[in-house]
């Protein structure tokens, strides 16, 4: 029964199943419920001594071979369907359903996969649902449906692409008093993207399931939660609501027209429902996604689950045409997951961002850092040129913003007003509207590391954040602090270079963006250690910002007047850093450490440390290291280690493009581009080997540590740590954790050999 469940039961009850429980021990409206326990499956899969013909089934199925597909998974459901239910286990499940209420209560059946080391939000879009069931025979063949649903093609498909083997995932069963809603929906308790502290719930007639599923577009309402006000709301024509359909299931009817416009939720609606939101929010410690319903006076919270994103929910099936049958318009790299459809905006540059609207599509010949106001109004990016670690990638990534880069010819062929579809883990945009058969999984991954119990590993797993919008995104993932944090990125808002503060003696606003800035991922990450990088922008993302016309032009900015370089030429703008960061550390922020960008030669470290000295910083107490992206510096690693650098971090993305002379943002080069080539990966070998001598901790940053096989390549030689992309850091954090027991295991089959 509900009261008996936490968190901690994810495996034996779901994802579902474990939530509903803690929403019931903190108070929340939960209507009643239990849960058939995936236990239970596995007895009656037992007991019925089903076990191996279901698993014959699979048995050398090609998952591609849909034909192959479709009959495994025929025949598998049809053994769960057809198997009778042992008579303990019914017994079991109506003795609870009958403890719920004294009549037969009417009930929503839903399934809830688990495996071991993941809740369920990792198969959504596969579990079904079966609404309006009453009674004890009705009852029982709804949750064998639930439990045959494991086996359905997509599933097995979907779990076959993910690497999870069909005997380990099981299937627990949430039998919940059904809510007869007269309205109800959804709410994110916090901005989904931006993590603002800004409720929005979505909200239509009858049963939530027709906002969930997409069938009508709901009312959208805002509350601001600082000043706890309904501060926008948007009435929409709700033509259809479903309802229970007599004595079983449920149809989906019209709404009469009196209705359609009709506001759903009144102001004292919204609030009651944001501070339950609230009650969620910092139970879980993370913004949640919240289903709601509204019967009479009384309310009820259905299912609170960290935000995945809205990027998830099932785009309106009206009128949207399958992926696999659209038009694919114009193809790149996908460089941010996630699917969105809207109207395409193309831009020259950054003068032109007015014309982009909220939900456009923004597509350009390449993102520069003074149109991230632009990208941040965006449901999707396309670029021309660029590749995986190119500013737009890099930008998006952060935002949660599906992004295509290195398309050559988005900007010519698309046309502005068109309406597109972009595809940011394919790198495909199609003609018009598309849905998706299947979830995006990038964003399932990040609630799974919210969620589960965490995996703790021995090489730290952190990550990287450019944007203070995306701290609380970013340590949501529960990664172990942050190994880069780009400030070049937070200087954006201001729109002015470094060198136009000091020639206007505007130092302080400076300081001030700056000092904010990074204060606001220090305080998402309390006693965690966040490395703040020195500013690194080429001369020509400097162009277009004010003051951008003082910026040398030079013939290959890549190999120029960047990183530590250009700080040790311009002291004035390395002081005002130095200067910021002094303030922080004498405020106690002793997490805060400062790596140093595009060092070739030791002297450039110790050259820093000593302007820091002499800018009042305590040299000695303060973590300083540097960053490995040029093959000098890997080459000659210890004499850094020698030095006295503290730490040492992989830039990946430099490294890569300066060992294989292939400049990263040039979309003609992306084939050749690659992290494991063997002089890269005997490069960042060498160094490993080194720091691990002089016990420095040795990490990496860039890109190539969001990918699991390389991550898996790391642990094996030797890594301290590694800082992902926040759509990464939970496949990270699971490749580490496995890596890290095949090599306790295999030390140990050797020691016993
Ligand atoms: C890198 O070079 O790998 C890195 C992380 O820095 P950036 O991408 O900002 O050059
Ligand atoms: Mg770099």
């Amino acid at each position: 029964m509900l009261e008996e469940i936490r968190k901690e039961d994810i495996p034996s009850v779901g994802g579902k199943g474990a939530s509903l429980g803690e929403m019931a021990s903190i108070g929340l409206p939960v209507p009643k419920a239990f849960v058939v326990t995936a236990q239970a499956f596995r007895r009656f899969l037992i007991e019925t001594g089903l076990e191996n013909r279901l698993y014959s089934c699979f048995d050398g199925l090609d998952v591609e071979d849909s034909a192959a597909l479709e009959e495994a998974a025929g025949k598998a459901m049809k053994l769960v369907l057809e198997a009778e239910m042992p008579e303990r286990i019914s017994e079991d499940i109506l003795r609870a359903y009958h403890r719920l209420a004294p009549e037969p209560m009417i009930v929503a059946v839903r399934s809830s996969a688990t495996a071991e080391d993941l809740p369920d939000a990792s198969f959504a879009g596969q579990q079904e649902t079966y609404l309006n069931i009453r009674g004890n025979e009705d009852l029982l063949e709804a949750v064998q449906k639930c439990w045959a649903s494991l086996y359905g093609a997509r599933a097995i498909y979907y779990r076959s692409k993910q690497g999870f083997d069909d005997r380990s995932v099981n299937i627990a069963v949430v039998v919940q008093q059904l809510v007869h809603s007269e309205k109800a929906g959804v709410m994110f308790t916090s901005h989904p993207v931006s993590g603002e502290p800004m409720t929005i719930i979505e909200g239509s007639w009858g049963l939530g399931e027709a906002v969930v599923s997409g069938a009508v577009t709901p009312d959208k309402y805002v509350f601001d939660r600082r000043t706890e006000k309904v501060v926008d709301r948007m009435i929409q024509q709700k033509k259809v609501e479903i309802v229970s359909d007599g004595s079983k299931g449920t149809r989906l009817v019209e709404v009469s027209p009196s209705r359609q416009m009709g506001t759903v939720l009144s102001d004292e609606e919204v609030t009651r429902l944001a501070k339950f939101g609230v009650i969620a929010e910092s139970h879980y410690g993370v913004p949640q996604d919240v289903e709601w319903a509204i019967v009479g006076k009384e309310l009820f919270i259905l299912q609170s689950r960290p935000i995945t994103t809205i990027a998830t929910r099932p785009v309106p099936d009206t009128g949207s045409e399958r992926r696999s049958e659209a038009k694919v318009l114009v193809k790149g790299t996908g460089a941010s997951p996630g699917m969105a459809s809207g109207r395409v905006v193309i831009i020259a540059d950054a003068r032109e961002i007015g014309v982009v609207k909220e939900g456009d599509i923004l597509v350009t010949r390449m993102t520069n850092p003074d149109m991230v106001p632009a990208m941040r109004k965006v449901r999707a990016i396309v670029t021309d040129e660029g590749g995986l670690t190119c500013h737009a990638a890099i930008v998006s990534r952060e935002l949660g913003t599906p992004a295509v880069v290195g398309t050559k010819t988005g900007s010519t062929e698309l046309k502005t007003g068109q309406i597109v579809t972009v595809d940011g883990e394919r790198g495909l945009v199609y003609e018009g509207e598309v849905t998706d058969e299947e979830t995006s999984t990038a964003f399932a991954d990040l609630t799974a590391a919210a969620m589960g119990a965490p995996l703790v590993t021995a090489t730290s797993v952190k990550v990287n954040v450019s944007i203070p919008d995306a701290a609380r995104r970013a340590a949501a993932t529960g990664a172990d602090g942050v190994g880069l944090l780009r400030i070049e990125h937070l200087m954006l808002g201001l729109g002015r270079t470094p060198s136009w503060f000091i020639k206007n003696g505007r130092e302080e606003e400076f300081i001030a963006e700056l000092y904010s800035g990074i204060k606001t991922v220090l305080d998402a990450f309390p006693d965690k250690p966040v490395w703040v990088r020195t500013i690194d922008a080429p001369t020509d993302e400097f162009r277009n910002m004010e003051g951008g016309e003082d910026e040398p032009e030079e013939h290959n900015p890549m190999l120029g007047w960047r990183g530590i370089r250009r700080d040790l030429m311009s002291p004035e703008q390395f002081r005002l850093q130095v200067e910021t960061f002094r303030r922080l550390w004498s405020e106690g922020y002793d997490n805060l450490g400062v790596m140093f960008p595009l060092v070739s030669h030791p002297d450039e470290f110790l050259r820093a440390r000593e302007m820091m000295a002499a800018a009042g910083v305590d040299v000695e107490k303060v973590t300083l290291g540097v960053m490995v992206e040029i093959p000098s510096a890997a080459l000659i690693i210890e004499d850094f280690c020698k030095a006295g650098i503290r730490f040492a971090s992989f830039g990946t993305n430099d490294l890569i493009q300066y060992t294989l002379a292939i400049d990263r943002n040039n979309q003609y080069l992306t084939q050749m581009y690659k992290p494991k080539h063997p002089a890269v990966l005997k490069l960042i070998d060498h160094a490993i080997g080194v720091c691990r001598e002089y016990g420095v901790e040795c990490s990496i940053c860039g890109q190539a540590g969001s990918d699991p096989v390389m991550a898996e390549w790391l642990v094996e030689h030797g890594i301290n740590s590694i800082s992902a992309n926040i759509d990464a850091v939970a496949k990270i954090r699971r490749a580490v954790a496995r890596t890290e027991q095949r090599i306790l295991l295999e030390a140990a089959r050797r020691s016993h050999a």
